[in-house]
């Protein structure tokens, strides 16, 4: 029997793998798998000729008509999945039309490498760092006419230690009752998937919410992370028996927006080269200017904190995509509300990070508006694209903002120049309808016009946005 052979015969040598796991997105982000038996073709066979796939059943992919798709896998992904009893291997795929007519552009992978190969055609190379938070609760009830609640061990009532609202963050050992399972996710992500860890903190969030981040990469690469450790957080979290939850407001008032707990945020650092820092000595960070006595920022940053800045309501659409999303973005909850930028200033929708160890290399911007309901791929591509516009454009950002944005009066802020982010996803969708320029290059119209279809239907779908209408619609983003 092939199978036990297979089993028996080698167990870790991937390319004997008895199943494949092959990974795609769809257009707002869900992070598909489809399975085959390798048992009877070798693994190389499906790499040259890829898998078939039904694209009308994919969300925004195809229509009905059109829909015979190819997942072609991308071999530098190849990856062993943790199952110890089976050989299975698993493998991010690029999605082709089927019948021979390249790649289809509504491919949130296509759309960050088309992004990637741009900025190699103007000599540049981004790295892009992402900062994923969520929560860990023991249990969600919604649905079945219950009202929606959140049950977790850190809240008061569950815990001979529980921790005070927004008192989470680096909380003591005694308090924390998620520092096994982090330390389990980092070494998962770590042994199998490559992705190297560096912190994992209990964030600031009372009632289950972590941070663990991992270093920054290319910008294709750093989504493919993004989508990976998800994945993995989640699979820990159910082998637990507990459930992880990337809803960007999952603690909230339905009747007070400024109540509450925390929010998770997927901050997102971006740093521009001239070609990769894997190349060597010959890439230079073009964000560091030594000159510079405000952050050590170059002008060539500052206008690209312009770009990002002067697109951030239809930027909005693609990194905070999501109704629930706007209800994060509120003041108090170190969420960005307002357009502005910074040096150390957490109110602010952009901050220049000082310098870790004083070196050039680790100069970036941070973009604070993004949350971890966005799509990666396309998130990240919107916000590449953004800042290279302001590049092109010359856009000046303005002073940096150095106060406390929350606590300025609106005619303060109005004379400082200061706009607010959109407030619902409609407003930002809106955005997004009349400024779009900036992202034609890489996002198709078929996408873009696919994308907002898709999304509006959510604020249809919202109504009044209950608690328990927003936990039906986005538990699993
Ligand atoms: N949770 C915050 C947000 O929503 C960020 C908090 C932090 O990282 N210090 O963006
Ligand atoms: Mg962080
Ligand atoms: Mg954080
Ligand atoms: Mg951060």
């Amino acid at each position: 029997n092939s199978l036990e052979l297979r089993r028996h015969s080698s167990p870790d040598d991937i390319t004997a793998a008895e199943f494949i796991q092959i990974r795609y997105t769809d257009v707002p982000g869900r992070f598909l798998a489809k399975y085959v038996f390798s048992g009877n073709r070798n693994l190389r066979e499906y790499f040259k000729s890829g898998v078939g796939l039904d694209g009308s059943s994919v969300r925004g992919f195809a229509t009905i008509d059109e829909s015979d798709l190819l997942l072609v896998p991308d071999r530098s992904t190849l990856r062993k999945v943790p199952l110890p009893e089976f050989n299975v291997a698993t493998v991010i795929a690029d999605v082709y039309r089927g019948f021979g007519k390249g790649r289809l552009p509504r491919d949130p992978r296509h759309v960050s490498q088309c992004v990637e190969e741009r900025l190699a055609y103007d000599g540049l190379a981004c790295q892009v760092g992402p900062e994923v938070e969520c929560f860990i609760f023991d249990d969600i009830v919604f649905g079945g006419g219950q009202e929606a609640k959140i049950v977790s061990v850190e809240d008061e009532g569950h815990s001979k230690y529980p921790l005070r609202r927004k008192g989470g963050y680096d909380a003591p050992p005694f308090q924390d009752s998620l520092l096994e399972f982090r330390f389990e996710v980092a070494e998962m992500l770590e042994k199998y998937y490559s992705i190297k860890v560096t912190n994992l903190n209990h964030e600031v969030a009372s009632s289950g919410q972590i941070e663990i981040n991992f270093m920054h990469d290319t910008l294709t690469k750093a989504a493919d992370n993004v989508q990976v450790y998800k994945d993995v957080v989640r699979s820990v979290a159910k082998k637990h028996d507990k459930v992880a939850n990337f809803m960007p407001k999952p603690i909230f008032d339905e009747n007070d927006r400024r109540a509450g707990d925390n929010g998770s945020g997927m901050h997102v650092s971006v740093s521009l080269w001239t070609k990769s820092p894997a190349a060597g000595q010959d890439s230079r960070n073009i964000f560091y200017d030594s000159a510079d006595e405000y952050a050590e920022f170059s002008q060539a940053g500052r206008y690209f904190v312009g770009g990002l800045l002067s697109h951030s309501a239809s930027l909005a659409a693609l990194a905070a995509p999501t109704v629930n999303s706007y209800y994060r973005m509120v003041p108090g909850f170190e969420a960005p509300v307002y357009a502005a930028w910074s040096r150390g200033n957490r109110s602010a929708i952009i901050r220049v990070p000082v310098n870790e160890r004083g070196s050039s290399g680790s100069k970036r911007i941070e973009f604070r508006a993004p949350d971890p309901s966005a799509n990666p791929y396309l998130a990240f591509s919107a916000i590449v694209s953004a800042g290279l516009d302001g590049i092109k454009k010359k856009m000046d950002p303005g002073d940096p903002i150095n106060e406390n944005i929350y606590r300025m009066s609106d005619s303060q802020r109005s004379s400082l120049g200061i706009k607010p982010l959109p407030g619902s996803l409609k407003d930002s969708l809106d955005a997004l309808k009349s400024d779009s320029g900036y992202l034609k290059s890489c996002f198709s119209d078929e996408l873009l016009e696919t994308y907002l279809a898709l999304k509006e239907k959510e604020v249809a779908e919202a109504g009044d946005g209950s608690k328990e209408q927003q936990f039906r619609m986005y538990y699993d983003v």
